[in-house]
């Protein structure tokens, strides 16, 4: 059986049968892999710690049809400083989840690889977590291909900034709408206002994830963005956001569903 070696991040697992788990293993060569570890839901099993979400870890995969076998595997990170908190483990899922749904098996991405790695180090000595993982978010989109447009209306392809009133962001249109065509739009909307826009201009200007670790959302913008992103997201995968649920009891008061 042809095998191979590969680092990687576990994005995901399930139960597979009674003993195994199916690992969705994001990894910086291949991209996303389906990986099983047998045994590992056994606690007596070697693979039980390191099949779950969040460790990096060194793997060596038998290659399959269906998915690959986890034949070894060495611990890299387990991140035991996000683990032990509630809001960076709730933080970490989010991006795991983002990284997962976006992102075709066996596609590689070592850009996205690297950004999302780098983002759960920063998340551990991070003063405002919240702002890196917004800022963070928002590069996956862009690396994904599933950026918002928004810099022109997208119905009647205006420059925003020929625009006067406030523009609005329509999930359904993958962005956002001007004043003028948002008055017959009959979708759900939500205010795109000047200081939204700004905020997320400043974010694609920051460059690498080192950038996002001292930026700064401001708490009015925080809620907005937040929504904009669960909205983007509903409409682009056609499903809510797992982990928003963990985010929402965390009382980020203003996420709503537009
Ligand atoms: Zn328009």
């Amino acid at each position: 059986m042809a095998s191979f070696s590969t680092r990687g991040v576990i994005l995901k697992r399930f139960p597979l049968g009674e003993k195994d788990k199916l690992c969705i293993l994001f990894t910086h060569a291949h991209g996303k892999l389906r990986v099983s570890a047998r045994g590992a839901r056994q606690s007596s099993s070697k693979l039980a710690g390191v099949s779950e979400p969040m460790v990096i870890l060194d793997a060596q995969l038998h290659k399959g049809t269906t998915f690959h076998i986890l034949a070894q595997a060495e611990t890299v990170e387990t991140f035991p400083v996000i683990k032990t908190d509630i809001a960076l483990i709730s933080f970490a899922m989010f991006l795991l989840e983002l990284v997962e749904r976006l992102t075709e098996d066996e596609d590689p991405a070592p850009d996205l690889y690297e950004l999302l790695v780098r983002t759960l180090y920063l998340l551990t000595a991070s003063s405002d977590p919240a702002s890196l993982v917004l800022a963070a978010q928002w590069h996956v989109l862009h690396l994904t291909g599933y950026m918002p447009r928004i810099r022109e209306c997208c119905i009647c392809d205006t420059a925003l900034r020929d625009t006067s009133g406030i523009p609005f962001y329509a999930a359904h249109r993958g962005g956002v709408i001007c004043h003028r065509c948002a008055d017959g739009y009959r979708g759900e909307t939500l205010a795109f206002t000047r200081p939204l826009q700004a905020t997320l201009h400043q974010i694609g200007d920051l460059s690498t994830p080192g950038d996002w670790s001292s930026f700064t959302v401001n708490e009015t913008i925080q809620p907005l963005l937040w929504q904009l992103v669960r909205s983007h997201m509903k409409a682009m995968t056609d499903r809510d956001l797992k982990t928003m649920v963990f985010l929402d009891a965390m009382r980020f008061d203003a996420i709503g569903k537009i």
